[in-house]
This record gives structure tokens, sequence and C-alpha cells, in this order.
């Protein structure tokens, strides 16, 4: 059986087993948020969650966010940002049309920060300095993006955003934030009807007035009477989406998320004339670093040559080694820097005398591979990487002896998530092909299409930072129409 079903007119409707002013689908960040953010603004809100629990792929999530603009953390660990310089860096390094969300994502960071951190969501007032992809060691603030990489760091004063909750060991951030958040849920009684999965929307001609659900192998259905809000996740899990819009990793890597980010949000949407954005985008990471040492190795691809600055943020490496013959890469180390990456299973080749046993054993053309290394090494006796200008802190030239890590995407175990899903716009609102809003209709987080349309433009935290966002303004929206 279908995870979801085509809409059910609502003169098709038994009964309605329940109604409330705002129906929320699913109890991940979006959702939580949206049903705090609906109940205290004294909208009458249902939230229904397919699993036994809340949390989602949020809670398993490393519970990075990535806020800016002057949080109250950024000030305390010295980092002067302004709503101005976070929107010149999203605008630079985002190829997103929607204008107005990116505003608004930059201009209500600090408040949605506050916001999270109201709600007990643990931020500390101290920064992580190093290069990492998550932190558990305490520290709640590190950068999380391309900040520092050219050419962004030469449009916005390079700051750290990626704010990060505390976990340690076993216990991640997102774990943290979530039980942070489910806890406020229930102690303010936001009603939430949990074993019960949406699987159908109600429609009333055009506009969305209900859904229709099974609990406990039963249907029912419930009324909608001001909007109906998709906060289901992502589509990672399911295969025949993954397959038609990012083929390569039907076959590599391994998804992020739960059992549950199977789609049904997206479909549900698309069940009624949503359109969909970013659909091919996707943030893949086997990350090079830590330890930072590696970035001062080069990436090459099949043909011998450099293709991406080596500073690059994780994500962003990965989008351009995908982008290469055979999506096959090699980081070329020396003895100095010479360590193993502490993510990614990247596999180790070996070690090599002289450039032509090194091009022999990858099977790259050893004339190209050489003249890549003459003219790195003489960049970085120079101190100026004239061709993808890596930053001069990373640089320095590689002597032999040479030792290589296959860091293909057919070959390492990269990790990814879809950055697609329905088209909205900043209050949350659905859009169809003509970019018209489905009335009664809203998305937010891993259903709505990220702000980052692919893994060269996404921060680790965008994620996160914006289903919690949006997901609140889809509840504002429909709280200003009651
Ligand atoms: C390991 C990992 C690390 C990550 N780290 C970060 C990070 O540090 N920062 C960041 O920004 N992002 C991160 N992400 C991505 C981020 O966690 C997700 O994109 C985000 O949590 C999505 O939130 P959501 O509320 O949209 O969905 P989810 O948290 O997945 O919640 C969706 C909920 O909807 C429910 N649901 C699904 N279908 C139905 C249905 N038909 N009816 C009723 N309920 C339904 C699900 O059971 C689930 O509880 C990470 C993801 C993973 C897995």
């Amino acid at each position: 059986m279908s995870i979801v079903e085509s809409p059910v007119l609502v003169e098709q409707v038994p009964a309605w087993d329940h109604s409330a002013t705002l129906v929320v689908i699913g109890l991940g960040v979006a959702g939580a948020c949206a049903g705090l953010e609906a109940h205290r603004g004294g909208t009458d809100v249902l939230v229904l969650e397919r699993a036994s629990g809340g949390g989602g792929a949020s809670a398993l999530s490393q519970g990075i966010f990535y806020f800016g603009g002057g949080t109250d953390v950024q000030a305390a660990c010295g980092y002067h940002d302004s709503v101005e310089n976070m929107y010149d860096f999203l605008r630079a390094v985002t190829s997103t049309e929607d204008e107005q969300s990116l505003r608004v994502f930059c201009e209500q960071s600090v408040e949605q920060f506050d916001w999270l951190e109201a709600q007990g969501v643990p931020f500390k007032r101290e920064a992580f300095k190093g290069k990492a992809v998550y932190i558990r060691t305490g520290e709640g603030l590190l950068i999380t993006g391309n900040e520092k990489v050219w050419p962004f760091r030469d449009t916005a004063a390079p700051v750290s955003r990626g704010h990060q909750v505390s976990g340690s060991g076993e216990i991640s951030g997102g774990s943290v934030a979530m039980q942070a958040l489910l806890s406020t849920v229930g102690a303010e009684q936001v009603p939430v009807m949990y074993d019960t999965a949406v699987t159908a929307l109600v429609v009333d001609g055009k506009r969305v007035v209900g859904v229709k659900a099974r609990k406990q192998g039963k249907d029912l259905y419930v009324r909608a009477t001001g909007g109906v809000l998709i906060a289901a996740g992502s589509f990672n899990l399911n295969e025949e989406i993954i397959h038609a819009n990012m083929p390569i990793y039907a076959q590599y890597g391994k998804p992020l998320g739960t059992p549950q980010n199977d789609g049904a949000g997206l479909l549900l949407g698309q069940s009624v004339g949503g359109a969909t954005q970013g659909m091919h985008g996707v943030c893949a990471t086997a990350s090079i670093y830590p330890p930072a040492d590696l970035i001062k190795g080069i990436i090459v691809n099949a043909n011998g040559e450099r293709f991406v600055p080596e500073d690059a943020y994780h994500a962003r490496t990965a989008h351009y080694i995908n982008l290469q013959p055979g999506a096959r890469a090699y980081l070329i180390l020396d003895e100095e820097i010479f360590d193993y990456p502490k993510h990614g299973s990247h596999v180790f080749m070996d070690a090599y005398e002289t450039v032509n046993e090194m091009a022999q054993a990858l099977g790259v053309p050893a004339d190209t591979l050489q003249a890549t290394l003459d003219e790195y090494n003489h960049d970085a006796h120079a101190g100026v990487d004239a061709r993808f200008h890596k930053h001069a802190d990373w640089l320095k030239p590689l002597h032999a002896p040479y030792a290589v890590f296959n860091i293909s995407i057919t070959s390492s175990d990269y990790h990814w998530m879809s950055l697609g899903g329905l088209w909205t716009n900043a209050d949350a609102q659905v859009l169809d092909q003509a970019g018209t809003p489905i009335a009664g209709l809203y998305a937010a987080g891993a259903s709505a299409s990220h702000l980052a349309q692919d893994g060269d433009e996404y921060a680790s935290g965008m994620s996160l930072a914006a289903g919690s966002l949006f997901g609140r303004r889809a509840a504002q929206h429909v709280g200003s129409n009651r």
C-alpha cells in the first residue's frame, strides 16, 4: 500500500473525529516549534505523530543550529556579526530565488535563537576555534560553513554561526535539543496524538481542510479549520524518490534519517498540486577533517587535477567530488601532515616514493599529476593558491614520500541528506507550479525545500534552524488568519 493516498473530497468524509484550527503532521523540530507557537498564541492546534514518540531525525541530529546576526553566544565569544553580514554571506553562497525567506531567515535569526533557548535548549557561551564537523566537547559555537572559504571570505566578514547544542559521548546535541523541546510540549500540554500516520489530505475545492489518518488499524478524519502544516521530515529513506533525483546516492553512501523519513510529507503536498524545489540537492559528508592538518594536502580527480580548495566546507567538497569523472577523488598527503581522517572511512591506499608510482597506483596521468603538484608547491611557497584560493593557513609544499586516501563517492562512506522538498514562501505556505499559495497548506522543516539548494551552498545547522523558524512562522500565519 502506498504511504500516501489521493486527496479525499470533503463530501466523502464520513464524520470528523477531531477538529483543530491548525493540524501539524509530525513532531520533529519543525512540528514541535509550530505546536508550541500555535498553542501559546491561542491557536487550537493538534499534532499528529506517526511514531510512538516525538523527535524524528531532529533527535538523531548533531544539534547544530545555524544562527547569526549577533546572537548572545556570538557576542559572548567575541564575534561581531550583523543581519547584513549574515545575509551577504548567505546571498553569495546560496542560489535560492526566494529572497524573502532568505531575508526573514537572517532578520529573525537572533529572535529564533532566543526563543529556542527560552524553551530550554542549551547553548554554551564558548567557541570551538578548530576545524570540526560537529563537537561533543561542550562548546556552543563553531564555524560550520564556507564563511572562511574563497570567494565568500571576501564578500562578508567570516564569523562562526554553527550554534552547537551540547551533547557528549553517545548523546547527540540533537537529542538534547529535542528532549528540551518535547518536555516543553508536554509541560504546556500541547495536544499530540501518537501512533497516528497521516495518509491523505482532505480538500474542499482547492482548499486543504483536514487530513485522513490511520491509527491502530482504523481510519480517522481530522478537520483543520485554519490550516495543515506538513512537518513530516525528509524523503531520505524513499528509494524511489532518491533514485529519480540523486541516483548516485541510491547506490552509494548512507541516508541520514529515521525509517519515517520516507517522503510522506512531500507526497502529501504533491497530491494537492504542491510544487517542489531543489530536488537534486544533496548535502553529503565524509569530511577530510578533522584532523585539520589534512586540509594542507591536495585533492585531485581521476585526471590528476585539483578541482576544489581543500579548506571548503565538507559538503561543498563532496558536491565537487560528485561532479568529477566517475565521482573519483584522492587526498594526497605527505609525511609531515599524515594522519587518518576521523570521519568517512576513507580508504588508505598506500605510501609512494615517487609521483610516477603514485600516478600508476591511482590510475591517473603521471604528467598531469606532476604538473598539479609542481604548481601547488610553487604557490604554497609563495603563500598564495592562485588557482583555488585555499587560505594561506593551509598552504604547505608537499614532498615525497606521499600518502593517499581514496575519497571517492563510490568508495568512501558518504552520509547524505536531501535538500529538496515542497516549494514554500516566507510564511511556510506551500506553493503550486504557478507560485500561488495552496489555501490551507503549509510545510516546514525537511518536508520543505531548503534555502541551500545543493551541498556546495549548505552550512551545518541550516536545516534545524530553518525548520524551527518556519514551523513557528506557519503557526503565526494560521493564527493571524483565524
Ligand atoms: C545524523 C544526523 C545529523 C544531522 N545533523 C544536523 C545538524 O547538526 N544540523 C542541522 O541543521 N541538521 C542536521 N541534520 C538534518 C536535520 O536533523 C533534519 O533535516 C531535521 O531534523 C528535519 O526536521 P523535521 O522536523 O522536518 O523532521 P523530523 O525531525 O524527521 O520529524 C518528522 C516527524 O514526522 C513524523 N512523520 C513522518 N511521516 C508522518 C505521517 N505520515 N504522519 C504523521 N507523522 C509523520 C516522523 O515520525 C517524525 O517524527 C541531521 C540529520 C541526521 C539524521
